[in-house]
């Protein structure tokens, strides 16, 4: 497969997309954010990197920190995780309450807001020293010591964060968090501010998609079956209420975050970043959405 050719090719046919949609400004600091960014970058199980436009400029990771968060509750807590959440798609927006409401306080999935809230929960109560493991944990996964947060982006939406707010009282209300409110908000906003480039991004994902190779990443371990079950959630719950549609589009594992970026897996072949602020209605990257697309097209490959 010439993926080089490929990714080219996606990259150039991607470009007249290149001003629909809106970048998020409900987080004050990501709309400072240049929206005309692109990048897109593949790296294969065998070592080989393809990459085009901006792929070594950092960006948010927002939502798509959730699944590192994910893979560190399921190395603490292994199936006594899934007695807070459940592993639904939602249906819903990702900072919507109305489910957790009727499902008294047990959130949809760990990839809404309201599931990583109390993920940030979790860790919280089961590490000594969360922020610094988690770190740890995201630098060795994207192989890049420099990898951290952005604690300017992390203040500018905990200044505006009302919505999370309500969410973490109603899981307060409900008994599915124990700690603090205010100490767990603080701990999810700084797990969203995590900055990557797509290059160290499509690295950090690339053990998601080698399941027959041990798990071990600072100080983070997990089973074969742990990974793949973390693949399948994100293949339901990657994106939001159109998990559907990119399954239907792309038929790849992967997870999107209002910042723009988006990572998928190919398992046993390939893990692709891509980035572009742009976000269309349902918060999905445009440019990343067709870029993935027409990458499934093009090498006729997908999970299904
Ligand atoms: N920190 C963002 C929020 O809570 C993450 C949203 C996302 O990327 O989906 O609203």
């Amino acid at each position: 497969m010439d993926y080089g050719q490929i990714i080219d090719k996606v990259y150039t046919a991607c470009l007249p997309f290149a001003n629909e949609g809106r970048q998020a400004d409900y987080i004050p600091m990501l709309a400072e954010v240049d929206a005309k960014q692109f990048g897109l970058c593949l790296l294969t199980l065998d070592g080989n990197v393809y990459e085009q436009g901006n792929t070594r400029t950092r960006f948010s990771l927002q939502s798509i920190s959730k699944v590192f968060a994910l893979a560190m509750c399921l190395s603490q807590e292994a199936d006594r995780l899934w007695q807070r959440m459940g592993k639904e798609p939602s249906g819903n927006a990702f900072n919507s309450l109305v489910q957790l409401e009727y499902e008294h306080g047990i959130p949809r999935n760990p990839f809404i807001n309201a599931g990583a809230i109390v993920m940030a929960d979790v860790l919280l109560s089961t590490l000594s020293r969360p922020e610094e493991q988690f770190l740890t944990f995201v630098r060795s996964l994207s192989g890049s010591s420099t990898v951290g947060f952005n604690r300017r982006v992390a203040q500018s939406e905990q200044s505006c964060g009302y919505l999370n707010a309500a969410i973490a009282n109603l899981l307060k209300y409900h008994g599915n968090i124990r700690g603090d409110i205010t100490r767990v908000l603080e701990f999810y906003f700084l797990m969203c501010s995590v900055e990557m480039s797509c290059h160290e991004l499509a690295h950090a994902f690339l053990p998601f998609a080698n399941h027959r190779q041990p798990f071990n990443y600072g100080g983070v371990s997990l089973t074969s079956s742990q990974v793949k079950r973390i693949n399948a959630i994100m293949q339901t719950c990657g994106f939001y209420d159109e998990a559907g549609e990119f399954s239907y589009r792309v038929g790849l594992p992967g997870k999107s975050g209002v910042g723009g970026g988006i990572a998928a897996i190919h398992p046993l072949h390939y893990a692709v970043a891509t980035w572009s602020p742009r976000l269309n209605i349902k918060g999905n990257s445009v440019m990343g959405m067709k870029a993935l697309e027409l990458l499934t097209s093009e090498t006729e490959e997908s999970i299904f």
